[in-house]
C-alpha cells in the first residue's frame, strides 16, 4: 500500500511538472516595427525586370560543356542597363569570367561589411515535362499578377531583388556606413565551384571579415507543411548537410550461371546495402531542438506536451521525427542506396559488383566519419569503400543564432510580413547552397530567401510551372531594404 502511494506520488508530481512545462510553453510575444516606406517602389518596372532576366537562359548543364558563356554575357550587360545607379556607385569586379561580385562602400570602415549572396544560374528544363508548363519556361511571361518561368523563384529574384533593393536605396539618398557586397556565382546548380567557392577564396586571401552572409535555403512556409502546425513558419538556415557518394565493390571468380556459389558478388553487396539500411546513422537532435522549442508552442494536443518535456521525452520525440522522411533528414546523416552493378548478362555471374550510397551528412560528422561508419557496419574485408570522384563535401559551419545578426533578420522578416503569428526559427538546410563554400568567412551565415510556399507548390522548385507572385516578388526587393538598412542602425 505504501508503494502504491509513493508510486502515485510521484506520477502525480510527473503529471504537474509537465502540465507546468507545457503551459509555459508558449509562442514568443512578436512586437511588429513599422516598414520602411516603399512608396517609391514602382511594382510594375520591377516585374517587368525580373521578367526580362528569366528570359536569359543562363542554364547550368550537368555537363559543363553545354554551358552557354555568352548568356551570362547578355545578362550582365542587362543588367548594367537595368541598374545604373547601383553600377555608378558599386564597384564590380568580375571573378573567374562570370560571376559577379559588387561592393558598395560604407562609410565607417570600422564595421565589418555585410554580404548578400545569390545565384544567376538556373536548372534546365526537362524536355518531357515542357508540355506541362503552362507558360514558356523562359519566357517571363507576366499574367494574373503572376511572373512566370525558370528562376523566378531559384533564384533570379533573389539576384535581381538585391540589386533593386541597393538601385532604389541609392536613389533616395540613402548612403551606407557599413559596406555591402553583393555576391552572385554562375554555376551552383552545379556544385558552385567555379563561381561562389573562387568569390570565396578571393575575399579569404584579402582577409575580409564579414559580419554577417545571406544566401537562399529557407523560406516562409504556410500552415500545415509541418505536420501539426498552423501557423506560417520562416525557416532561416543555420547550416546545411555535407554530402558524400560511396561506392561499395565486391569482387568474386565470376563464370557461368549454372553452378552459382552461395553468394555471388551482387549477393554479397545486396547483403551489404540491406545491413546499411537496416542501422540508420545516430540522430542527433541538437540542430532541430532549437527549431522545435520555436514551433512546438503552436502544436495542439500531445504533440505540445510532448515537445515541452523534451527533457523527458526526447526518446519519444527521436522516433516520431524518424517516422517521416523529411523530419527523419533533420535529425540523421541519411542512406540511400542508389545504384547498383552486377555482370552484363542474365546467365553471367558477375566477377565483380558494385553499389552506390548516397549519404547526407549532419554537422558534427565527416566524409571520414561516415566512411569509417560504413566500413564497420559493411564488416567485410573483401568489399572495397571508395569515394566517388568529385562528390563529396563536409557539413557546413553552424551558425550563430543568438545574436544580433540572427536578430537583425527575424526583425526584416516582421517588418515586410506584419505577421504576428509567423514563426522566425533557425533550421538545418538539407540540400545545399552556394554558402557552404563561405565557411569561415562568418559566424552568421544564414540561409534565407523571401519565398512564400504552400504544400501544393513547394515542388515548383526545380520543378513545373516556376513562378512568383508580382506582390511576393515586391516583398523580395522590401525585405532586401529592411535588411541593408536594418544593418546600419
Ligand atoms: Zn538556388
Amino acid at each position: 500500500m505504501k508503494l502504491l502511494k509513493c508510486i502515485l506520488a510521484a506520477l502525480g508530481l510527473l503529471i504537474a511538472v509537465m502540465a507546468l512545462k507545457t503551459a509555459t510553453f508558449t509562442k514568443q510575444e512578436v512586437t511588429l516595427l513599422a516598414p520602411l516606406n516603399d512608396s517609391s517602389l514602382d511594382k510594375q518596372a520591377l516585374a517587368m525586370r525580373l521578367s526580362k532576366a528569366i528570359q536569359f537562359k543562363t542554364i547550368s548543364h550537368m555537363h559543363p560543356e553545354d554551358n552557354n558563356p555568352q548568356v551570362f554575357r547578355d545578362f550582365h550587360a542587362f543588367l548594367k542597363t537595368s541598374f545604373p545607379a547601383l553600377h555608378q556607385q558599386l564597384s564590380l569586379e568580375m571573378v573567374n569570367e562570370l560571376s559577379l561580385l559588387y561592393f558598395w562602400q560604407g562609410s565607417d570602415v570600422s564595421l565589418k561589411p555585410m554580404l548578400i549572396m545569390s545565384h544567376q544560374d538556373v536548372v534546365p528544363v526537362d524536355s518531357e515535362t515542357r508540355e506541362r508548363w503552362l507558360h514558356a519556361p523562359f519566357g517571363g511571361e507576366i499574367s494574373d499578377g503572376i511572373i512566370w518561368g525558370r528562376g523566378a523563384i531559384d533564384i533570379k529574384s533573389g539576384v535581381l531583388g538585391s540589386m533593386e533593393a541597393v538601385e532604389s536605396l541609392i536613389n533616395n539618398g540613402f548612403k551606407p556606413k557599413r559596406s555591402l557586397y553583393l555576391a552572385f556565382g554562375h554555376d551552383e546548380e552545379i556544385g558552385g565551384v567555379a563561381g561562389a567557392k573562387k568569390i570565396a577564396e578571393l575575399l579569404k586571401k584579402r582577409q575580409i571579415e564579414v559580419e554577417f552572409i545571406i544566401d537562399e535555403g529557407g523560406s516562409i512556409v504556410a500552415g500545415g507543411i509541418i505536420p501539426g502546425v498552423e501557423d506560417p513558419i520562416a525557416l532561416v538556415g543555420i547550416a546545411e548537410k555535407g554530402y558524400v557518394s560511396l561506392k561499395i565493390t565486391s569482387k568474386a571468380v565470376g563464370g557461368h550461371s549454372s553452378m552459382p556459389p552461395k553468394h555471388s558478388a551482387l549477393g554479397v553487396i545486396a547483403q551489404a546495402l540491406v545491413d546499411l539500411e537496416n542501422q540508420p546513422f545516430p540522430a542527433n537532435l541538437r540542430y532541430s531542438k532549437t527549431m522545435f522549442d520555436n514551433i512546438g508552442p503552436a502544436m495542439g494536443g500531445v504533440n505540445r506536451v510532448v515537445f515541452a518535456n523534451m527533457w523527458l521525452t526526447e526518446p519519444i520525440v527521436e522516433s516520431i521525427l524518424s517516422g517521416s522522411k523529411t523530419t527523419n533528414a533533420s535529425i540523421r546523416t541519411t542512406t540511400a542506396v542508389t545504384m547498383a552493378k552486377g555482370s552484363s548478362k542474365d546467365n553471367i555471374l558477375p566477377s565483380e559488383a558494385s553499389a552506390v550510397v548516397n549519404f547526407r551528412i549532419m554537422p558534427g560528422e565527416t566524409v571520414e566519419s561516415v566512411t569509417e561508419h560504413v566500413a564497420s557496419i559493411v564488416n567485410n574485408p573483401n568489399i572495397i569503400i571508395t569515394s566517388v570522384k568529385g562528390f563529396g563535401n563536409n557539413p557546413s559551419s553552424v551558425s550563430v543564432s543568438d545574436n544580433q545578426n540572427f536578430e537583425l533578420i527575424k526583425n526584416s522578416i516582421y517588418r515586410v510580413t506584419q505577421d504576428k503569428d509567423l514563426i522566425v526559427t533557425p533550421y538545418l538546410v538539407m540540400a545545399g547552397t552556394d554558402a557552404k563554400h563561405y565557411s569561415g568567412l562568418s559566424d552568421s551565415i544564414y540561409r534565407f530567401a523571401f519565398n512564400r510556399f504552400k504544400p501544393d507548390t513547394l515542388d515548383r522548385m526545380h520543378g513545373i510551372n516556376e513562378q512568383i507572385k508580382v506582390d511576393d516578388y515586391v516583398d523580395v526587393v522590401r525585405f532586401f531594404r529592411e535588411l541593408i538598412v536594418g544593418a546600419n542602425l
